[in-house]
């Protein structure tokens, strides 16, 4: 079943902006789908619309079968978590959870099972009776959480959760969201600019560019097989190596070197190689790299350097031996991407 469909929306700002141009996107039942792309690409206008916080200027947006386009984001049964935590300052973290479900005329014995049922699932017990400036960003963040969790919503819209939290924290409360979510079964969608957080939480990613949908799957459809230079360079950290390179009967040429390969077609094309998807050839076979700067990561090292003009980066088990000067290196057919020179889709 369908939790969410969104069917070509349009947003266009008062002022002329347009800020999400024809998307479409459905979110199934249970399903965690996250919204990412660079800062402006639309993504928070788009979650914004589905929680009824902008109007809609085309299209629909129905949520377990019904349009809501025209409904309060009070009555569209879902529950949204924002970076700030947008709680009340003067209250403790009790009435903070119970507030809303107050508000909607819920007895008070299920508010008081619902919030101790919340407290107990994110861990803050311990704390109900605190006000939110006595909590960490964490913490605070959990309380953020238990107020969505007790409206029991149709689903969850996280709005850049925990951009303010430091990045170990950041790792574990995104873990955290990921468990809960699993285990309560509710549909999220969640937004962020951060493609690491994408790759790691989403069951599906939806990639936006200047309002516009670049490409919907999973996280290993979209490492593995992106649809546009765009995706490309967004996802995977270093991003893929975009070349300049021309096609030809037997192979590819890049800057004067030629290696055979199988390829789609003939003339200009982007080649898209994974820095991880490249190998060092021992007998410098291959094409030839000038190794450049190297930088030691630990498990693997960067190796950064030019493929006749051009810049390339490669990682390397940091077991293996460190290449200098001249070197060869090699790749799989099936690791050589193509795109079009010209609009940056993939051939
Ligand atoms: P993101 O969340 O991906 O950073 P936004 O959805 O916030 O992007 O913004 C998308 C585009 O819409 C941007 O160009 C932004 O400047 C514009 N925009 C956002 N909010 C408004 C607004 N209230 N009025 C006019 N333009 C806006």
């Amino acid at each position: 079943m369908t939790t969410l469909r969104i069917k070509n929306a349009f947003k266009r700002y008062p002022n002329g902006a347009e800020a999400v141009k024809g998307v479409s996107v459905d979110v199934e039942d249970g399903e965690l789908v996250v919204f990412v792309g660079p800062s402006g690409c639309g993504k928070s206008t788009l979650l914004r619309m589905v929680a009824g916080l902008e109007d809609v200027t085309d299209g629909k947006i129905e949520l377990a079968g019904r349009v809501v386009n025209d409904l309060e984001p009070a009555d569209r049964n879902i529950a949204m978590v924002f970076q700030n935590y947008a709680l009340y300052p003067h209250m403790s973290v009790r009435k903070n959870l119970a507030y809303g479900l107050k508000n909607r005329g819920t007895p008070a014995e299920e508010i008081n099972r619902k919030v101790d049922d919340a407290a107990a699932l994110l861990q803050i017990k311990d704390f109900l009776d605190r006000k939110p400036s006595q909590l960490s960003g964490g913490q605070r963040q959990r309380v953020a959480m238990g107020r969505a969790i007790v409206r029991d919503p149709a689903i969850f819209l996280f709005d850049e959760p925990l951009s303010n939290l430091d990045a170990k924290l950041r790792n574990q409360m995104r873990l955290e969201i990921k468990k809960l979510q699993r285990n309560l079964g509710t549909a999220a969608i969640y937004v962020t600019h951060d493609q690491v957080e994408a790759m790691t939480l989403a069951d599906r990613i939806v990639v936006l560019n200047n309002g516009q949908v670049e490409q919907i799957g999973t996280p290993h459809e979209v490492y593995s097989h992106p649809a546009s230079t765009f995706v490309a360079s967004f996802i995977g950290a270093p991003p893929m190596n975009l070349i300049d390179a021309t096609l030809t009967d037997t192979g590819v040429d890049i800057d004067g070197q030629s290696l055979g390969l199988q390829s789609p077609r003939t003339g200009a094309v982007k080649l898209g190689l994974r820095p991880e998807r490249i190998q060092i050839t021992p007998e410098n076979g291959g094409l030839a790299v000038d190794i450049g700067v190297v930088e030691e990561l630990g498990a693997i090292r960067l190796i950064h350097g030019t493929l006749g003009s051009q810049d390339i980066t490669i990682a390397q088990d940091a077991e293996l031996p460190e290449p200098s000067g001249r070197a060869g290196i090699s790749f799989r057919t099936d690791d050589a991407h193509f795109f079009d020179t010209s609009s940056g889709r993939r051939i």
